[in-house]
């Protein structure tokens, strides 16, 4: 194993969109498969539908409340890719590394995302303008 902290893969990619439904519709016909799951995140006033592709996702997005983060978003930049997820081994581990390289962390802690994974956001100043956000995962599985 290298260092805890090295991401091994995009765990996925999360896209704004208006209105989860019709969106789960578009990506169903773009992809030629069915959303894996959808879930509320109520910590995060999102509703997410997940979409496997190999060893990644594609994690829809829909706000919950009008002042969400994904609402406030699409008021200002319209639908599209709102983060980029990374898998790590150790989430703790990489948020000691980062915040002692001097990347500016959105959350010092982990907290619990969809799926019940611990995830934890890098601000985009750090990221060159693209909200990062790292998830832990087990050694990826091979269903
Ligand atoms: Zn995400």
């Amino acid at each position: 194993m290298e260092t805890a902290g090295v991401p091994t893969r995009i765990e996925h990619i999360g896209i704004a969109v208006k209105e989860l439904d019709s969106a789960i519709g578009t990506y169903e016909k773009l992809l030629g498969v069915r959303c894996s799951a959808v879930e509320e995140v109520p910590d995060q006033h999102v509703r997410t539908a997940f979409f496997r592709v190999g060893e990644s996702k594609i994690e829809l997005l829909e706000s919950t409340s009008p002042d969400g983060p994904i609402a406030k978003f699409i008021t200002k930049r319209g639908e599209g890719i709102h983060h980029i997820a990374y898998a790590v081994g150790d989430i703790r581990a990489t948020l000691h590394d980062l915040a002692s390289g001097g990347v500016r962390l959105i959350d010092s802690e982990p907290r619990k995302g969809a799926e019940g994974l611990s995830i934890a956001f890098i601000h985009p100043l750090s990221a060159c303008g693209v909200l990062t956000e790292i998830t832990e995962t087990a050694p990826q599985p091979h269903d």
